[in-house]
């Protein structure tokens, strides 16, 4: 059984728990909010920015997520962020990024504070 799932909607860990027992195989988001804010369009559009800007950029170079936000809504980007940090944790739960501050990978479910994003690295490289 797989015990730790990501949250569809916010991307953080959603640790099991036991009155989840008989539904666990079902449990897709962390919390009634996400459910009601499930990714949309603009949400995908996000992500897909997120990456369009890493590939674009050296293996080691980070972004911030406002970029994202800035690309997709130069006039309301400030709105986008807390989706756009959303989009960055479920990009990183996927593995297709990480998440860093001050140069180091972080946990991208409990990290507070600006972050910045980098492509993930192939396995067995530094
Ligand atoms: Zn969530």
């Amino acid at each position: 059984m797989e015990t730790v799932k990501h949250c569809g909607s916010c991307g953080r860990r959603i640790e099991w728990r036991r009155r989840w027992a008989a539904v666990w195989d079902e449990v897709r988001y962390c919390s009634d909010a996400c459910r009601r804010n499930k990714p949309r369009g603009k949400d995908h559009e996000l992500e897909q920015r997120i990456l369009g800007l890493l590939d674009a950029l050296a293996r080691d170079a980070t972004i911030c997520p406002s970029e994202a936000a800035r690309a997709l809504f130069p006039e309301t980007w400030r709105d986008h962020m807390e989706d756009a940090r959303r989009a960055a944790r479920r990009l990183a739960a996927a593995g297709r990024i990480v998440i860093t501050q001050q140069g180091a990978v972080v946990d991208s479910s409990t990290a507070k504070g600006p972050i910045r994003l980098r492509k993930t690295h192939p396995r067995g490289t530094p």
